[in-house]
């Protein structure tokens, strides 16, 4: 095995390869077993056993097992309480954020590079708004891993998301991140019942905040 050309094919570290392929790590992550699932499809040579069972292994990942895990890395986060750790979230999930002073129509983009997630945030955006694009990029890495590609790119027109279905249903998973049912009522429940002390608590704008519980803003 070619560590360093795998580790290139892989979009993994050369040690990350060598560790998972030669079984020394027990849980490896979720993105590292399947950029190693496809390394070990595009290789001809007959795959020693330790990498069969890693291909078996991330076999039983479809694209349901994705979002299911997903759900549940983004459940673990929830409970660590409100606002939401996004950067949390996108550690867990193996997404990096960059942050880059932008044009003002740039609200954030998703792209795959060799296996790698990386979203950009404009850091010229107030936080909330930022946050709000972090949570959109992070359901379009939910739902729409397999189309990423080259990159998703989102500007003010999709983020308004009212043509098309996939970025509605990042905007809807966005707010079910940012805004967990659960915990809005919970705090609703303790006395935070005026818009700004809600947008406040979950770190979300008051417009954000009005969509969720429904209200005129
Ligand atoms: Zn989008």
């Amino acid at each position: 095995m070619d560590w360093k050309n795998a580790s290139l094919r892989a979009g993994l570290g050369e040690t990350a390869v060598r560790d998972i392929i030669k079984g020394r790590v027990k849980n490896p992550r979720y993105d590292s077993v399947v950029a190693l699932k496809k390394l070990l499809q595009e290789e001809n040579d007959p795959a020693p056993s330790i990498m069969q069972s890693i291909a078996a292994d991330a076999d039983e990942y479809d694209a349901e097992d994705h979002e299911d895990h997903c759900q549940a890395v983004i459940e673990q986060v929830r409970r660590m309480g409100m606002p939401v750790k996004l950067d949390e979230i996108c550690r867990r999930l193996g997404m990096r954020i960059v942050y880059e002073d932008r044009d003002t129509g740039f609200a954030g983009s998703i792209r795959n590079v060799l296996g790698d997630f990386i979203v950009t945030i404009n850091a010229l955006h107030p936080t909330v708004r930022q946050r709000f694009t972090l949570a959109h990029e992070i359901a379009h890495f939910i739902h729409h891993r397999d189309r990423i590609g080259d990159g998703i790119v989102d500007d003010e027109l999709m983020r308004d998301g009212l043509q098309n279905p996939l970025e509605r249903q990042a905007n809807k998973t966005a707010a079910d991140i940012l805004m967990p049912d659960d915990d809005v009522t919970a705090a609703f429940e303790s006395g935070l019942t005026s818009l700004e002390d809600l947008a406040r608590h979950f770190k979300v704008s008051k417009h954000a905040m009005a969509i969720r519980l429904g209200m005129p803003y």
